[in-house]
């Protein structure tokens, strides 16, 4: 085992993360932890704007419909969350509820009902006019149920990857801002990294945490199995001097093709519209806002939010997914490489797990398996 992870008797492993995105940051900070030498690569710096992870916010919930293996993680990192902002001194976790509205409670609902209820995570289905009745600004129209999760919460995307990766600094990592791909390799083992400029960063393990560019850096093996859609994030003004859509007042909301958030520390009320699935090149793809996306959030706006309805769009921001396509993470030895991990694919749902993917990433790469039964579904290549 010494050898496969570039261990020298009496020497702790080596390992270069790359990627300092939620995947890679938390990794690159459990290494640390577990006593590894590590080095953190990112060709733009940790929650840089193009990265997924780059954005303000993203929620956590326990309910995941069927797939309870991510309510069970999810369950964890919120404990992992809350400790870690206590151990940071920032607070990035913001607990707030999370309501799905639906026409009709549909078979993903009761699934979500089933293993919520196993699990024991609070949780209630709510009607139209109880909804109405504890959130007067949302107009329920069309809404047949209400399925509400009060342990929901948001948490702070970009300011996370920025706060983890100075904490991996403090505690002896190195980071450095450099756009790496495999460099040289011996038989089954890869020896170094190539950076932008030429040089080499040799180690025992390397692990590949690069999020939508994993496709562009592996195309062999990702081309096919990564998409990368984008998606517009719209944060809309609130009424002047009305608290009533601003966190804590409102929960995360989500219905059919949109979801949101109330407007945390100012920033705006938050509309995601979802159902695109154009590939976007997180390189070179200029960040704009798409009118007919501002079109979609104004009329769901209009519909559910009214008091909404005429407030001008604030800030804007573009980013990309990076979806396998059964949605499952992909934390896999490179085929070829088998000091090589890769480690991705959050497909619209990783950044909650950070504090626990991180750790689990960071034991496999050292030769440990805290969850055996989750490797199966982590698989790169699926019989
Ligand atoms: C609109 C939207 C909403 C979402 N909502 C949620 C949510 O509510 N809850 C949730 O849990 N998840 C959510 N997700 C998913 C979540 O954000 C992602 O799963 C997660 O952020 C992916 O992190 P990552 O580290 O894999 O990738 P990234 O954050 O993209 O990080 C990859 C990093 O690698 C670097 N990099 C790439 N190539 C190289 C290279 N060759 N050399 C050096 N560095 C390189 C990049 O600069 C980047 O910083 C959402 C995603 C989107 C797009």
């Amino acid at each position: 085992m010494a050898a496969a992870l570039g261990q020298s008797a009496g020497s702790s492993p080596e390992v270069a993360v790359v990627g300092a995105g939620a995947f890679g940051v938390w990794t690159a900070l459990h290494l640390v932890e577990a006593g590894a030498r590590v080095t953190l690569l990112d060709a733009y710096g940790a929650g840089n704007p193009r990265a997924t992870s780059g954005d303000e916010t993203r929620q956590i919930r326990g309910g995941y419909g069927t797939r309870e293996i991510y309510s069970r993680w999810a369950l964890r990192a919120m404990e992992r969350w809350k400790q870690r902002q206590q151990e940071f001194g920032r607070t990035l976790f913001h607990p707030i509820g999370r309501l799905q509205m639906s026409a009709q409670l549909t078979a993903e609902m009761q699934g979500t009902q089933r293993v919520l209820d196993k699990l024991k995570v609070p949780f209630e289905t709510l009607t139209p006019e109880e909804i109405r009745r504890r959130w007067p600004v949302i107009q329920p129209e069309g809404v047949g149920v209400g399925l509400y999760e009060p342990g929901a919460a948001i948490l702070k995307a970009r300011e996370t990857c920025l706060t983890v990766a100075q904490v991996f600094e403090r505690k002896g990592g190195r980071l450095r801002v450099a756009r790496a791909e495999p460099g040289d390799a011996a038989g089954s083992q890869l020896s170094n990294l190539k950076l932008g400029d030429g040089s080499r960063v040799a180690a025992g393990s390397f692990v590949f945490a690069c999020g939508p560019w994993l496709r562009k850096l592996f195309p062999d093996l990702l081309g096919k199995r990564l998409a990368t859609p984008r998606r517009d994030v719209l944060y809309f003004g609130t009424p002047a001097g009305d608290a009533r859509f601003n966190y804590p007042q409102l929960p995360n909301f989500s219905e059919s093709a949109f979801y949101g958030f109330p407007s945390l520390d100012s920033r705006g009320f938050k509309i995601c519209p979802t159902n695109a699935d154009t590939n976007f090149d997180p390189d070179s793809d200029e960040r704009v806002a798409a009118p007919f996306q501002m079109k979609r959030a104004r009329d769901f706006l209009a519909l559910r939010f009214p008091a909404l309805r005429d407030q001008p769009i604030v800030a804007t921001h573009v980013c990309q997914l990076e979806n396998t396509p059964d949605e499952h993470f992909i934390i896999d030895r490179h085929p070829q490489w088998s000091n090589v991990w890769i480690a991705g694919g959050g497909s619209g749902h990783g950044f909650k797990h950070g504090p626990v993917l991180g750790d689990y990433i960071a034991q496999r790469v050292l030769g440990r398996d805290p969850d055996p039964e989750y490797q199966e579904f982590f698989r790169l290549q699926k019989a």
